[in-house]
């Protein structure tokens, strides 16, 4: 996957910020001191064997002995310098692709990460499908008991609807009370199975919130991959036509679309709404 943040250091850098962000600084900097003094002894044998004068025993202890003293107070400094920058940028790309509150993917990540699987679902004729989750008046749970309380039950339904998922699928916050799933190597049927699951387990969800229980349900829209889907955004259309179906069905419910009813649809591009 390519990052969003791209990383134009070069391969031994990368290779040493990984090596220093997995051993620690500590014995990342015992390694280096180690690699420092073995190759310092070597290059004095070395010039010893060339010159063919020179004490092997002093030159070997002269040598361990200076890179043991000097390369913890060199390395260590430059090797803090390379854990910190290999922690602020996994973190800043954590900031770039997630969403804040719910910890999901955020929606310029999906779209991204999606596009790629869409064009090689679409190329390779695979099965896919798309699932747009919107929390039911929502607006009513913010009224009753403040918007605080509203985030927290927006955490649990992400929370909830991310166990639902495998580890190829991909889960996004598409707006305020909105999130959206892709699921490739998906038929309909299974399709349809997992949002009934989600459905069910917002359903059973219950939030305790100062001396209360709040609750909350979601509707649905699934949209499935068809060869005769001209892109990304007009499958996320199908999706939202059929959660407005879901939603003028009373809610709390999953639908997907007649595919002839889609072919009408126009309301593009999705990513404006
Ligand atoms: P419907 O069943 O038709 O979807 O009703 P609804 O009230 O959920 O939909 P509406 O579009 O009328 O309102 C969306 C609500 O979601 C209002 C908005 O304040 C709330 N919302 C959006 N984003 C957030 C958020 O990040 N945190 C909280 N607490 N509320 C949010
Ligand atoms: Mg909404
Ligand atoms: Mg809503």
């Amino acid at each position: 996957m390519t990052p969003l943040i791209p990383d134009s250091s070069p391969t031994w850098f990368r290779w040493l910020s990984r090596m220093v962000l997995r051993l620690g600084l500590r014995r990342a900097t015992a390694v280096i001191t180690g690699i420092v003094a073995l190759s310092s002894v070597l290059i004095t044998q070395g010039i010893i064997t060339v010159l063919d004068r020179g004490d092997r025993m002093l030159a070997a202890a002269s040598a361990t002995l200076c890179s043991v003293v000097l390369t913890p107070l060199i390395g260590a400094f430059v090797l803090r310098l390379v854990f910190e920058l290999e922690r602020t940028r996994q973190q800043l790309t954590v900031l770039a692709t997630h969403d804040d509150l719910t910890g999901v993917h955020n929606r310029r990540h999906f779209m991204a990460v999606v596009q790629r699987e869409w064009d090689r679902a679409r190329r390779y004729n695979m099965q896919a499908a798309l699932l747009l989750i919107d929390a039911d008046h929502f607006k009513r749970v913010n009224d009753a008991h403040g918007h605080l309380c509203g985030d927290e039950l927006l955490r649990a339904i992400a929370r909830v609807t991310g166990e639902q998922l495998r580890q190829a699928d991909v889960l996004a916050r598409f707006g305020g009370e909105e999130l959206i799933v892709f699921l490739p190597h998906t038929d309909p049927l299974g399709a349809l199975d997992v949002a009934e699951r989600i459905r069910e387990r917002v359903q059973g969800l219950s939030v305790p919130w100062r001396n209360a229980t709040v609750a909350t349900t979601v509707s649905v829209g699934v949209a499935p991959l068809r060869a005769e889907l001209p892109s990304l955004d007009w499958m996320i259309h199908e999706a939202d036509t059929a959660l407005y179906a879901a939603k003028s069905d009373g809610r709390n419910c999953v639908r997907t679309l007649p595919f002839e009813a889609s072919r009408s649809g126009g309301a593009f591009p999705v990513s404006s709404r």
